[in-house]
């Protein structure tokens, strides 16, 4: 069977990684999901599609993907670790303290500003993570 591009799955198999049937839901439902799930959440999805899967079971290929950098751990001070697929391009996030959403987004003029920083300070940026922790305030989406 194909495997689409540029999905978890794809990355892993790149990787040489063995997929065993319950990875391949795991990897497709993190696929699936825009919302930066935690393990818990990954584990309610993925034992929706076959309820063997157990919460060690995600907890242990989440860990794995982690590690072979397909997908990015974020803690956004809530206690709980999300995960999202490590992105193509950049984003930073803003959460919403009081629902938990996270919204993302791009600054041309962030990330300006942060190299200039950077520059003053006689340094590249490398990598850099920004978490805006907000409150909504008015609905104009
Ligand atoms: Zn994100």
């Amino acid at each position: 069977m194909m495997v689409e591009k540029n999905t978890i799955e794809f990355r892993c198999v790149q990787q040489g990684m063995r997929m065993t049937e319950q990875r391949k839901i795991i990897a497709k439902v993190l696929s699936s999901s825009k919302d930066h799930p935690d393990v818990e959440e990954l584990y309610k999805r993925s034992a929706r599609i076959d309820k063997n899967i157990s919460l060690a079971t995600v907890y242990r290929t989440v860990k794995l993907f982690e590690d072979a950098g397909i997908l990015e751990k974020h803690e956004f001070k809530d206690g709980r670790s999300r995960y999202e697929k490590t992105p193509d391009g950049h984003h930073d996030h803003l959460i919403d303290i009081n629902t938990g959403d996270v919204i993302e987004f791009q600054s041309e003029e962030i990330e300006k500003l942060q190299k200039k920083i950077a520059q003053q300070l006689g340094f590249d940026i490398i990598d850099h993570r920004l978490e805006i922790y907000a409150v909504k305030t008015k609905n104009n989406k």
